[in-house]
């Protein structure tokens, strides 16, 4: 059965739990945990208590970026039984490839992909061409679809809870987003363990721990997707500049993270 509650703060939230559970209970309570003022506000506290209220199978996304090294490090250095997976959308730079490959060096983990549709990313290429992204919002949403929605919802699928490595303070699209939500497309409790947390207190993190990230960071590479659709930043320029940079009016997201309660064809 779906119900509907209203978190303290207004948000209407789906339950859909199987059991008769409330999902939305759950996320209410690991809202509650993180504005606790007694609450330890470290990254790792933040997962293993994550972890230990949810039952079930959680997966984490990890594109490698700075935010997804240092969830990865959470993760890892605490053995907490959450899969690490990435979407390797065959058109990722090579440093991003040299950071997967340090990275499971580094704890002694496969990081196991997920990968485009053969069939799907065939159809694609012979249809616009390897960079036809370029070409119109439509074609760049088509490959985005191809390339990383379908692999991701393989990826979560049955999941209890998906892990990501938002800020809220990225962009206008992700102000919004709180430590743990229904996310009713996916059917399932999202998590953004870093969702309060600015790029320089995720720098730090990343500093006191020594942990691997991607060199193109030293060159103004700010957020970091895919080869053709990412370029360095400018000083000034907001930290997702440099994704798709050629489109000036679009949403700067590729439609993994959609916004709560928007229709499935909304990004592409
Ligand atoms: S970011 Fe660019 S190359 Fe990557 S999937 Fe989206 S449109 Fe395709």
């Amino acid at each position: 059965m779906t119900t509907m509650t209203l978190d303290p703060r207004g948000d209407a939230r789906v339950a859909f739990d199987e059991n008769g559970g409330s999902e939305a209970a759950k996320c209410n309570e690991l809202d509650r945990a993180v504005s606790d003022p007694s609450f330890d506000r470290d990254l790792m506290e933040r997962l293993a208590t994550v972890r230990n209220l949810l039952r079930g199978r959680i997966v984490f996304t990890t594109s490698f970026g700075i935010e997804d090294q240092a969830i990865a490090h959470a993760i890892f250095e605490q053995a907490l039984e959450i899969e690490v997976v990435t979407l390797d959308t065959g058109r990722l730079f090579p440093q991003t490839y040299e950071l997967w490959a340090q990275t499971e060096r580094r704890y002694g983990r496969r990081i196991p992909a997920f990968y485009p549709d053969r069939v799907s990313i065939e159809s694609l290429v012979a249809r616009q061409g390897i960079d036809g992204c370029y070409t119109s919002v439509s074609a760049r949403h088509a490959c985005c679809s191809i390339r990383k929605v379908e692999p991701l919802g393989r990826a979560i699928a049955g999941a209890t809870a998906w892990i990501a490595g938002l800020r809220a303070d990225q962009s206008d699209e992700r102000a919004g987003i709180s430590f743990a939500a229904i996310d009713p497309h996916h059917r399932l409790i999202k998590v953004n363990p870093l969702f309060d947390w600015t790029r320089e207190r995720v720098l730090s993190f990343i500093r006191e721990h020594r942990i691997p990230y991607n060199s193109l960071h030293d060159r103004d590479f700010a957020s970091i997707g895919c080869a053709p659709c990412t370029r360095a930043i400018a000083f000034g320029e907001p930290e997702r500049a440099g994704r798709w940079w050629w489109e000036q009016d679009e949403k700067k997201e590729c439609g993994l993270h959609r916004p709560r309660h928007s229709p499935p064809s909304a990004l592409g």
